[in-house]
């Protein structure tokens, strides 16, 4: 405090104290536990991507400021991928930006589009950086809740339709869903390009777990729909597709003016970053098909492992569709065990007493009790880890 006891931190991010991924990633640390809370993987992405970055370093390519928008390599690669992927076409010069990490890329969009009072509606729950930058934008967040709905976390359309005010700015949009594992379907991202076209909305698509999803019809990108392209800024990351987290590799596509006012934000945050790991990425995106497939298979199969153990220690299980994060109801394990459904005791607790950690969900809901009894696990962890957690959690019952 100052002598005028007036807070340090600002009244737009009062609200958000240290993010739950540091303070549970820490108790793994101090309990030495098994880390499933924080989403990422305990193995490095393929080894020619981690040469081809230890290249860059030597040659000498980005060692010092890449251009703003990113090295043209890299956006000549997302390019490539939008149009392979999904026939979406993209020019690499004023259509894509490189950012540092989908984090920066969702902080510069807000920034850059919300004015202040302005309404954004992001679907509840919501990962955790969104609702901070809304606040930092001073836009106000108007939450539109996934509810449970035979087994998996459902939107309901009305809802969503009626959250629609003249203040509305924008619709952000994450598919496949953190952390509930839900892939939004065709009719539903169909009503959602309908809305947003019908009310001139701009929607913001988060999508860093699109190369993850497990249903055959794969993912679909709302830029893709009707009316979309021009009204979406859509946004990916080499974090979660190359298991490289740590890089920092994000970017945006969208049209030259929405890319042109994110790249206005974009600038006076980073500026730029990650030079050679650009590189790096560059050469992941144009990876052949199978490195993907085998990516999601391999998922999958940690997906099914973790689920069915979840099930057997007593969860209730939401089954994922896509991302690498399962969510649980924990009240099935009894009043006395999971704290009465509070989920954010029960997470506290889980070090101690299973020597695991997990992820309360009710962080991620403005209605923290419709959120209470949910809590998250990542299955992007070594096969062997993955058993023993499931052993250590069954022990919690027996
Ligand atoms: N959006 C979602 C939904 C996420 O789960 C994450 C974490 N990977 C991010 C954005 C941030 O991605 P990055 O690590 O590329 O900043
Ligand atoms: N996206 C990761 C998760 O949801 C965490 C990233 C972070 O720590 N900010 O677990």
């Amino acid at each position: 405090m100052t002598s005028s006891a007036r807070p340090f931190l600002n009244r737009r991010l009062a609200e958000f104290g240290t993010t739950i991924f540091a303070e549970m990633s820490a108790l793994a640390l101090t309990t030495g536990s098994i880390n499933l809370g924080q989403g990422f993987p305990d193995t490095d992405g393929p080894e020619e991507i981690r040469e081809a970055a230890v290249r860059a370093l030597r040659d000498g390519r980005g060692n010092q400021y890449p251009p703003g928008p990113g090295v043209p390599e890299l956006r000549t690669a997302i390019a490539a991928h939008q149009q392979r992927r999904y026939a979406l076409s993209y020019d690499p010069d004023r259509e894509v930006l490189v950012t540092a990490g989908a984090t920066e890329a969702i902080a510069a969009t807000l920034l850059a589009l919300v004015e202040p009072g302005d309404e954004v509606i992001a679907l509840e729950p919501y990962y955790d950086s969104y609702a901070a930058c809304i606040a930092m934008a001073g836009g106000t967040r108007v939450p539109v809740t996934l509810r449970p709905h035979e087994g998996a976390f459902r939107l309901d359309l009305d809802e969503l339709r009626a959250a629609v005010t003249p203040r509305t700015r924008l619709l952000l949009i994450n598919t496949p869903h953190n952390p509930t594992g839900t892939v939004l379907t065709r009719d539903e991202l169909t009503a959602i390009a309908q809305l947003a076209v019908e009310r001139d909305l701009l929607v913001v698509t988060d999508e860093v777990y699109e190369h993850l999803v497990f249903d055959d019809a794969g993912h679909l990108p709302l830029a893709s729909f009707p009316g979309m392209r021009e009204r979406t800024v859509s946004i990916g990351s080499a974090g979660k597709t190359f298991s490289f987290t740590g890089w920092k590799v994000g970017w945006v596509t969208s049209t030259p003016d929405l890319v042109t006012a994110v790249r206005s934000a974009k600038q006076f945050l980073t500026y730029v970053a990650s030079g050679p790991f650009q590189y790096a990425v560059a050469e992941a995106l144009t990876l052949p098909d199978t490195y993907f497939d085998s990516f999601r298979e391999d998922m999958r199969t940690k997906r099914d492992l973790l689920s069915a153990g979840l099930r057997e220690a007593g969860f209730k299980v939401f089954e994922p569709s896509g991302t690498y994060f399962i969510t649980t109801d924990i009240r099935p394990l009894g009043a006395a065990l999971s704290k009465d459904g509070d989920g954010f005791a029960f997470c506290r607790a889980l070090p101690e007493r299973a020597g695991v950690v997990a992820i309360p969900n009710a962080v991620f809901y403005d209605h923290r009790e419709e959120g209470a009894p949910f809590v998250r696990f990542a299955f992007c962890k070594q096969t062997d880890v993955l058993t023993e957690a499931v052993t250590r959690l069954k022990r919690l019952t027996t």
